[in-house]
């Protein structure tokens, strides 16, 4: 009896993990501790959670037809300076958390000083989120922002700073890249991350969630992320790790991983393929913080040594040990090894790396719902054999 109960929970563990957005991080034992159980059928559409649970995240607006700042209206700043606000430091200038500044291509006549004026008036509530979750929580919680992700957390302040510096460090890097806005859409006043200290917290915040919304509106999958440590869907992504955690894995890992992984997915709206989200999740944590340490958990297969996987993957290079493409952009999420995390990793760097403007086109097409060999194929203007040969190559040189 007790051994077919423990049998069925594994199995609706099992359930989720092949089917939700949610993520656990690299060396978390809770997958290792699972007994072998059958596969589930894949579900109808893998994309279903997240794609329809947290759309409108953020996203500044729609993509008109300006090749310049590919329709959003505005570019990165110049002379850009990091900018974030730990609760409890000096108050900021308004001017400093400006984000971007006006496409003179396509919002001519418009000016600067109004987006200061946006600043300005968004100070005026910015906490007002902030003390709603520490009502509804009961939770003590330290709030940063940056530009483009407010975090409530149970952190200390050297915690929260390491955060502002990563995802503002992030943000500069795929800016700077890019020459666009396209891959840091989100803005703190509409996307916001929970992240939480030992598991009962993460227990208590789902019961909160619960009492906000009904289950029906957290999903369908809303039963099925219990007990993990990270679930990344509606109404936000929330995650815990323990104090142990914590002196090998700073917050802000799990801040560039899934507020990463969430700006390709407002830059496709929500059609990047999970290939493609794991990958930019991945690359964006290593852009931040220098070293890998999550990844999106679906099975108990060992996780890639963690650390630096752009090193790990120029091994695999090397050796000539990658997969084809047509066979990596076929595999399960669920089916996941150590290689696979490594060279979604790889692909993802070599494609927007290699060229960052064809990366953008490759973005745009996608989100236009064009199937992604042919996104890709058109974007770089190389069928997928060549395209997957010069990623071969760029990885072998190690750049
Ligand atoms: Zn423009």
């Amino acid at each position: 009896m007790a051994a077919a109960r423990a049998s069925r929970l594994s199995l609706n563990r099992r359930q989720w993990l092949s089917a939700s957005a949610a993520v656990a991080v690299s060396g978390s034992t809770l997958l290792a501790q699972e007994p072998k159980a059958q596969q589930p059928k894949r579900p109808a559409n893998l994309l279903e959670f997240a794609g329809g649970q947290a759309a409108g995240g953020g996203a500044v607006g729609a993509v008109g037809d300006c090749k310049d700042c590919g329709g959003l209206g505005f570019l990165p700043l110049k002379n850009r300076k990091p900018y974030f606000h730990v609760e409890g430091q000096p108050l900021p200038k308004a001017a400093d958390a400006v984000p971007h500044r006006y496409c003179p291509t396509c919002q001519a006549g418009k000016d600067d000083k109004d987006l200061v004026a946006e600043q300005t008036e968004r100070f005026k509530t910015a906490l007002d989120g902030h003390q709603k979750w520490e009502k509804e929580t009961g939770f003590n919680l330290l709030r940063v922002e940056t530009r483009h992700v407010e975090v409530h957390g149970q952190f200390p302040l050297p915690e929260a700073i390491k955060i502002g510096q990563a995802f503002e460090s992030l943000a500069a890097h795929l800016q700077s890249l890019t020459g666009t806005m396209e891959l840091t859409q989100t803005r703190p006043e509409s996307y916001e991350i929970v992240a939480l200290l030992e598991k009962p917290a993460m227990e208590h915040f789902r019961t909160v969630l619960e009492k906000i919304y009904t289950v029906e509106k957290l999903g369908e999958h809303w039963g099925l992320t219990k007990g993990v440590p990270a679930v990344d869907g509606f109404p936000l992504p929330f995650f815990y790790q323990t104090a142990a955690d914590t002196k090998n894995r700073p917050y802000a890992h799990g801040i560039c991983f899934l507020g990463g992984r969430k700006q390709v997915r407002v830059a496709t709206n929500e059609r990047a393929p999970r290939w493609l989200q794991e990958g930019f999740a991945e690359y964006c944590e290593f852009a931040g913080m220098k070293a890998n340490l999550w990844r999106t958990v679906y099975n108990e297969n060992p996780p890639p040594p963690l650390g630096s996987w752009a090193q790990q993957v120029r091994q695999l290079a090397l050796a000539k040990q990658l997969r084809s493409w047509p066979e990596q952009m076929k595999r399960e999420l669920r089916d996941y090894d150590a290689r696979d995390y490594l060279q979604t990793f790889g692909m993802v760097a070599f494609l927007l790396q290699s060229d960052p403007q064809k990366f953008l086109a490759l973005t745009r097409k996608l989100r236009t719902g064009l199937a992604e060999e042919k996104a890709l194929e058109e974007s770089y203007a190389m069928a997928i054999p060549a395209l997957e040969a010069a990623c071969v190559k760029w990885l072998a040189a190690g750049k």
